[in-house]
């Protein structure tokens, strides 16, 4: 079987970078150990080479069909998503009362990441029922928790987020789908939902929707929005499963995920749809940013993992391709000169560690967010709160920085291998169509941005910034301990001073109501920010190993440390340097994209 994921790298990040032994010593996860971790990573990792990667390419080469109202996929999906119930993998989370394993969300991360290499279009079918189960489960009713947790995190029912409607994606506070109050406590849903991932399908025997509606009456905007449970099939009161007016209008045939169903949803065409309030009336996109969040954590580690499935395949047909000479040898024009594979050229082994630069710190800051969730639920007070002030600032950017960068990484893996990359024979081509969408869905890098630069930056008076910055000035600290890292540190101070100095130039024009001007630029501001907190992995990261190196405290051999090291210089060589274009960018004061009333530009 083809190599898709290094299970070695995986283990390192997870036990030696991001310590995941530290989450055991809270009551939470106290009956995990490092060795229980490696057995679930091991048994993931089997149970994906199983059936996982095998119909990588059928989903894609047979996606997804509709006709007459409903939705079929891939006929294994039904066996992988029993599995998935049966053996504890949805809702892994969950605390034990819950039906859980109490895992913390570093490991389940690992383990989503293993799944996602393997095949793409499979895990998002899990995640989403497992973040639906967890909004009923954090915000529900205790009738709601009984009645749909146990079939969903069971793998007999899919849960869905609908929150999109033809006109409202990016702006939710445009959502119509309507809530009529009924005597018995329900609601009546009338509505459309497009563009709902996992919404139909026949591996499950029912799907348990969480929609956003507005209750007649509500206020105008986001303040309007409520949530609610919309089984497709409603339980009688003898538990039996009636059609609940939920109808799959299509399925939309995409560029990539082609394997995994994308549905448009009508509610209560027939006026006999009913609905759950979760929580209280008017807090629904509150509640709905839990879900959003963790699927945006979701997102950027499918996007991380394609990309590093995507990386193993040019790996592979880099080291198998002859091509041309040596270039000390081209000189020399002998004929008689035998080839060299092109994994020798400079070029290729550039796009080779752009790639490997790019995937393993998404890696690493995926892990940070995760642990960051772990920690905000086991700690108390104001350290919780840190914790989440940090990952509410690091959340834009674990989903933005890999679905970008990795569509870079996975464009330069595709060149590699040359007009055969273009081929539909070869694999590159579906993992660049795979990963277009993750910069689209869970909110655009556009709305992605202005989240990081309006909100997450500005909010407690930069408090998340301050924190951020505590851990960055820990890293460089300890790489200050080693000679040969040194200089990378200073190199990372003064990049900070970039985002120092475009903050000094941004934020007073937000300060004057100027927002048009403060935002103009914010996706160029995520692009050097991301750049940014990514170096400060790869120092994390080469700090870890030149300690392994130096104590000899090492599991693998001393080339694997040595090579993370070399990635890391590789970074700062070639990637971090674009962070200073940036910022010239963001200072430059001509308005060259802000409407002018009296200009057309594009005509
Ligand atoms: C395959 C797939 C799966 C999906 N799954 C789900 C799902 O499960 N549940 C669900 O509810 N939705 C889902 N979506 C919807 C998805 O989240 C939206 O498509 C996305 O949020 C963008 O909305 P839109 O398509 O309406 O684009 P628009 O909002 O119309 O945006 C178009 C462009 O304008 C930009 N733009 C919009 N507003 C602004 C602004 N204020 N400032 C700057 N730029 C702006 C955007 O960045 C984008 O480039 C899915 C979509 C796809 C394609």
């Amino acid at each position: 079987m083809a190599k898709y994921m290094s299970v070695d790298t995986l283990k390192w990040l997870l036990n030696d970078v991001h310590n995941v032994k530290e989450l055991f010593k809270y009551e939470r996860f106290a009956d995990y150990d490092e060795d229980s971790v490696n057995i679930l990573l091991d048994s993931a990792k089997s149970w994906a080479d199983q059936e996982f990667f095998p119909i990588f390419r059928e989903m894609d080469e047979n996606p997804c069909t509709y006709e007459d109202g409903k939705v079929t996929s891939h006929p294994n999906l039904r066996r992988i998503i029993e599995t998935a119930g049966r053996d504890g993998w949805l809702g892994s989370t969950f605390d034990y009362d819950d039906g859980g394993t109490q895992m913390p969300h570093l490991v389940s991360n690992a383990l989503n990441h293993i799944f996602q290499t393997a095949n793409n279009h499979i895990p998002g079918y899990m995640g989403l029922t497992t973040g639906a189960a967890d909004l009923i489960r954090t915000f529900g009713s205790q009738e709601l928790k009984d009645k749909y947790i146990p079939k969903m995190i069971g793998g007999q029912w899919g849960g869905t987020m609908c929150l999109t409607e033809p006109q409202a994606g990016s702006s939710l506070s445009d959502i119509t789908t309507s809530a009529t109050p009924q005597d018995d406590g329900s609601y009546k849903i009338t509505g459309q939902k497009i563009f709902i991932s996992g919404g139909d399908h026949q591996a499950v025997d029912n799907f348990v929707h969480l929609v956003l509606a507005r209750i007649d009456g509500a206020p105008a905007g986001t303040k309007g929005i409520s949530l609610f449970v919309v089984p497709k099939h409603r339980i009688t009161d003898s538990d039996e499963l009636e059609y609940n007016d939920v109808f799959t209008a299509g399925d939309f045939q995409k560029m990539g995920q082609r394997g995994y169903a994308t549905v448009h949803l009508v509610f209560g065409e027939n006026k006999d749809c009913v609905g759950h309030l979760v929580g209280e009336p008017h807090k629904g996109l509150k509640y709905m940013f839990q879900m959003m969040n963790g699927a945006r954590i979701d997102v950027g580690m499918t996007a991380a993992s394609t990309a590093t499935a995507a990386y193993y395949a040019s790996l592979k047909y880099a080291k198998e391709r002859p091509q041309g000479r040596k270039i000390e040898n081209s000189g020399k024009k002998d004929p008689n000169a035998g080839q060299t594979l092109i994994i020798n050229h400079p070029d290729v082994r550039r796009m080779l560690l752009l790639q490997k630069a790019i995937n393993e710190a998404s890696l690493s800051l995926l892990f940070e967010t995760a642990k960051l969730v772990d920690l905000a639920h086991v700690e108390e007070g104001d350290t919780a709160s840190n914790h989440h002030l940090l990952l509410e600032l690091l959340t834009p950017i674990a989903k933005t920085y890999p679905s970008e960068k990795g569509q870079e990484a996975i464009s330069n893996g595709l060149q590699i291998f040359g007009g055969y990359g273009f081929c539909m024979d070869f694999p590159l081509q579906q993992y660049y169509r795979d990963i277009r969408i993750m910069s689209l869905y869970e909110g655009t890098t556009g709305i992605q941005s202005l989240d990081l630069l309006g909100r997450k930056v500005t909010m407690q008076n930069g408090a998340a910034l301050h924190l951020l910055m505590e851990k960055i000035n820990e890293v460089t600290a300890e790489a200050n301990n080693h000679e040969e890292l040194k200089p990378y540190a200073d190199k990372l101070m003064k990049a900070v001073g970039h985002v120092q100095s475009a903050l000094a130039y941004l934020l007073p024009m937000g300060m004057k109501g100027d927002y048009e001007s403060f935002l103009a630029d914010a996706t160029e501001f995520m692009k050097m920010t991301s750049n940014i907190v990514i170096a400060y992995h790869w120092l994390k990261m080469a700090t870890r190993a030149k300690h392994a190196l130096v104590t000899g405290d090492t599991t693998y051999k001393s080339n694997f440390y040595e090579n993370k090291i070399h990635t890391m210089k590789f970074y700062y060589k070639y990637e971090l340097p674009h962070a200073r274009a940036s910022l010239e960018v963001i200072l430059n004061n001509e308005e060259l994209t802000i409407v002018k009333e009296d200009r057309e530009i594009f005509a």
